[in-house]
């Protein structure tokens, strides 16, 4: 891994964003990633159609918490367009690291919790159950 994006993950990890729960979020949502324990829950207040604040709790590997601190970091103030927008390869680009099959689920569970929160899919793209 480049130092760079080693440094970047770790940061995140040890010093989450955004990281703690709302008091009467409009959205809650938890996920879980039995493959590496990985556990993340996000709550929401939305105002009309944007994201008025984002928090996240849960217990995860560096990655699955880097990556909920930085997708909580694009979100807080963005309209819901843009959340709908985000996609899996941005998230992925936003990690900046190559991600094994296995640690891609530990990569993407955060943004699998916002979007089901949100919208409710029932399978995640990409996903084989
Ligand atoms: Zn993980």
């Amino acid at each position: 891994m480049d130092d760079f994006y080693r440094e970047f993950i770790l940061d995140h990890y040890k010093r989450p964003r955004n990281f703690g729960t709302l008091e009467n979020p409009d959205v809650t949502h938890e996920e879980d990633n039995p493959l590496c324990g990985d556990r993340i829950r996000i709550d929401l207040c939305l105002n009309e159609d944007r994201v008025a604040d984002v928090r996240f709790t849960g217990e995860g590997c560096a990655i699955s918490t880097a990556a909920a601190s930085i997708l909580t970091e694009k979100i807080k103030g963005a309209p819901l367009e843009r959340v709908k927008a985000f996609s899996m390869e941005e998230m992925l680009e936003a990690l900046g690291v190559p991600l094994s099959p296995i640690r891609l689920k530990c990569g993407l569970l955060a943004l699998k919790v916002l979007k089901t929160g949100l919208y409710g899919l029932k399978h995640w793209p990409g996903e084989e159950e």
